[in-house]
């Protein structure tokens, strides 16, 4: 089974995805912040990242950067999630090493073809 970290501050925005992605045969992980999901890497590695933007503690960008230096950090497949206000920060998650983006508030078609560019679904 392939697994997923949801890296999102709001529970429902978690929720949701995690609905989806177990639709898709995920077995889901979540966390709160980048802090949380960097100890959630650093047990276990997930396929695939689905990344908040704005969060407390650890914004998703300061994770994003953290996780690539980390031992293994490439291996994840990193989905960037961002709002119509975000669009600017699409190009800076990329260099920051995402390998794909998505608009919130995201369905299971989309969530499906963003997963499928990256090799996951
Ligand atoms: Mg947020």
């Amino acid at each position: 089974m392939k697994t997923c970290l949801v890296v999102d501050d709001s529970k429902v925005i978690r929720k949701v995805a995690r609905h989806i992605l177990e639709t898709l045969d995920f077995d889901v992980r979540e966390a709160g912040d980048g802090q949380e999901a960097l100890e959630a890497c650093s047990q276990d590695s997930p396929d695939v990242i689905l990344l908040d933007w704005n969060m407390p503690v650890m914004s998703g960008m300061d994770f994003l950067r953290a996780l690539r230096q980390t031992e293994g950090g490439g291996a994840p497949k990193v989905v960037f999630c961002t709002t119509e206000n975000g669009l600017g920060h699409i190009r800076a998650a990329i260099d920051a090493g995402a390998d794909e983006y998505v608009m919130k508030p995201f369905d299971r078609e989309t969530l499906e073809s963003k997963l499928q560019i990256v090799g996951m679904a």
